[in-house]
């Protein structure tokens, strides 16, 4: 939003510049299709990690299911919005053959040759986890894929259409998103670490999701960065170490960060809501039920109440 304010706002100051107009659309048409991809295969996890509570539509899942599904229609569909975002990047790499330097979350591609002959220097996963190690593996991934496309894509005699719609589309959607991926994970990194939280502990928590979200990221193709050498023998075991690693350190804070945020469907759900005071209501509900209203079973203290204090597997 303060990108796209900024383009309209430097396209009157400039004279009818459109240059910062065709960013905030490469960065808007990319962003979009990979946010509704992302939220559509992540709600389908949640949905499994919640059991049967995910599946009942009291959970509010399948209503924000229908809500947001349609999103990856409207406003524009993903294999044309990624067509959209890669026409920029065509651009931006026709530049740099022109000796021309890219700034901000473009300077990667001026290395792009750099980046393609170095290999990955993490001999352990806190070296992997560092945020140079993750910067460098996601530039990496995103350099083998555009360089890769623009092979393809700058040979002039081929026509653009014939190039988008059925030689190389998979090639072109598979470059826009590692390119996005890297942009969305620096900008989040620049954003938490030049921002002032009220509470210190909050940045901590930000850059950790962070790493998730890139390790995350690197796991869905790590084929590219095995493909130009920069991952040898060994990387995947430490890649899903480290993936091991970041959960466990994020798993204490998940129910916080579940309730950080207010969904207002969560207001009738039975995983929380808002106020906080869910598990007081699930009680309450709970003591009213009509089963508690006929005799306890003789063998429910017996049995059934030490299972509950017992701290080990029922079964
Ligand atoms: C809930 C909802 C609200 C909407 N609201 C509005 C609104 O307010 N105003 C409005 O004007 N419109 C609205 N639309 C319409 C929406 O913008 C279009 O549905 C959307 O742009 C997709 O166009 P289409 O339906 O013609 O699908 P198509 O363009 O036929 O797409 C079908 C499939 O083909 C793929 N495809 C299409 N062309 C190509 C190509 N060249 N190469 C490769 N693949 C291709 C697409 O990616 C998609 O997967 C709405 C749609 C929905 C679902």
């Amino acid at each position: 939003m303060e990108l796209s304010e900024a383009a309209q706002k430097h396209f009157n100051d400039h004279n009818g510049d459109v240059s910062l107009i065709e960013m905030s659309h490469h960065l808007a048409a990319g962003m979009k299709t990979f946010m509704v991809q992302s939220w559509y295969f992540s709600m389908d996890e949640v949905r499994q990690s919640l059991g049967g509570a995910g599946y009942s539509l009291a959970s509010g899942i399948a209503q924000l299911w229908i809500d947001g599904s349609s999103s990856a229609t409207y406003e524009g569909t993903p294999v044309i919005l990624n067509q959209q975002s890669a026409k920029y990047l065509y651009k931006q790499l026709k530049a740099i053959e022109k000796d021309k330097t890219l700034k901000g979350v473009f300077t990667y591609m001026n290395d792009m040759q750099l980046l393609l002959k170095a290999k990955c220097s993490a001999t352990n996963v806190t070296e992997f986890l560092s945020f140079k190690n993750l910067t460098r593996t996601l530039q990496t991934r995103a350099a083998f894929n555009l360089q890769k496309t623009w092979d393809f894509f700058k040979n002039p005699k081929i026509a653009m259409k014939v190039k988008a719609n059925e030689l190389y589309a998979t090639l072109e959607q598979k470059m826009v998103r590692s390119h996005i991926s890297y942009v969305m994970y620096q900008q989040a990194l620049d954003y938490i670490l030049n921002h002032r939280f009220t509470d210190d502990k909050i940045p901590e928590l930000l850059l950790l999701m962070v790493k998730v979200f890139a390790v995350k990221q690197i796991m869905l193709d790590t084929q590219p960065l095995y493909a130009c050498g920069y991952f040898e023998r060994g990387a995947k075991k430490l890649l899903d170490e480290a993936f091991t690693l970041v959960l466990a350190e994020l798993r204490p804070h998940m129910v916080p960060l579940t309730e950080a945020f207010t969904i207002d469907a969560q207001d009738f759900n039975v995983i929380g809501n808002k106020y906080g005071d869910i598990y007081e209501l699930q009680l309450e509900t709970a003591k009213a039920s009509r089963l508690n209203r006929t005799a306890v079973p003789p063998y429910y203290e017996k049995y059934m109440k030490p299972t509950m204090t017992m701290h080990k597997a029922k079964l």
